[in-house]
């Protein structure tokens, strides 16, 4: 049972065998393509003194993958109905710790000092359930984890917003909170045929390396976060109607207006012309008008 579950023809065996029916709620498409998963791997730079953890492991398409290369892998999967299938398609391979878990719920620090103390490299690898993709990467950037590098299969609309520069369409407030805490790259556009079943959006894989520093000095991380929200609030207004409407007060005008003249950033700018570190330098200089 264990070997290349990825193919469209054992997928189906095991999906029947089980008398599995797929859940769209829990963002399930299983990925049914041996190329597209060694893709996978190999952007992740997966060697034998890795560890590995995965989110959502499925019927154990990538995790088999993962686990022939890794010196350990940890999959964190959140549908009760997996877990009995994956102890079967898995059970070969000693090296894999499945955890029935909303990764969203789970102490993903301790896991890693119970589970992965050992290895020498950290990475994450997932076929993502495209329905939590943002809340699951932004936990897994904020926690401040030993890892190298997530690298994970998403929505291309996502991806792209996550690896925008300034002055695009795509350029948000996704744009800064990523490339903040990593440095995105796309590693390869997906099509939707590799799935079953078949999303409606296109895919990318797109990795995140983590920064070992923040690219700019921010005073106040929170504020910094909320300055750049505020300042995309609504797109197409200027930089100083956001802060105006979203953070601060229509009386506290003047203020912001000096704040911008002495970092000579023009309060007529969109947020999204402003670079990281300008708004890096923005926050920074706003931070005495908070409330
Ligand atoms: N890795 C498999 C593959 O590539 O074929 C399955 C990927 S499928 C896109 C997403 C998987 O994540 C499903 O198995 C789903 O049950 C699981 N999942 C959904 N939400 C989750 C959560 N919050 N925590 C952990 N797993 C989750």
């Amino acid at each position: 049972m264990n070997k290349d579950i990825a193919t469209p023809q054992h997928t189906k065996t095991i999906l029947n065998k089980f008398n599995f029916k797929f859940k769209k709620s829990l963002g399930q498409n299983f990925l049914i393509d041996q190329n597209i998963l060694n893709k996978i791997v190999d952007s992740a730079k997966v060697t034998s003194k890795s560890g590995v953890i995965e989110i959502g492991p499925g019927i154990g398409a990538l995790t088999e993958h993962l686990a022939k290369r890794a010196q350990k892998v940890v999959a964190f999967e959140i549908d009760q109905r997996l877990i009995p299938i994956l102890n079967e398609t898995l059970q070969d391979y000693s090296n894999v710790k499945i955890i029935h878990s909303d990764v969203l719920e789970a102490n993903v620090d301790q896991v890693i000092k119970d589970e992965l103390d050992e290895v020498e490299d950290l990475v994450v690898v997932a076929n993502l359930p495209y329905y939590v993709t943002t809340p699951i990467i932004m936990k897994l950037l904020t926690e401040k984890l030993p890892i190298r590098s997530i690298v994970v299969m998403i929505q291309k609309e996502v991806a792209e917003r996550m690896a925008a520069q300034p002055g695009t369409k795509d350029y948000g407030s996704l744009s800064i909170a990523v490339q903040y805490y990593a440095k995105p790259k796309t590693e390869v556009k997906v099509p939707k045929t590799v799935f079953v079943p078949q999303p409606n959006v296109d895919s990318s894989v797109i990795s995140l390396n983590l920064r070992e520093a923040a690219p700019v000095e921010v005073k106040d991380e929170d504020f910094f976060f909320k300055v750049v929200r505020s300042s995309f609030a609504q797109r197409r207004k200027t930089l100083l109607n956001n802060l105006q409407n979203n953070l601060f007060t229509k009386e506290q005008k003047p203020q912001i207006e000096a704040a911008l003249e002495e970092i000579e950033i023009d309060g007529r700018r969109r947020g999204e012309s402003l670079s990281i570190e300008e708004f890096a330098i923005l926050s920074n200089k706003l931070l005495v008008l908070q409330k």
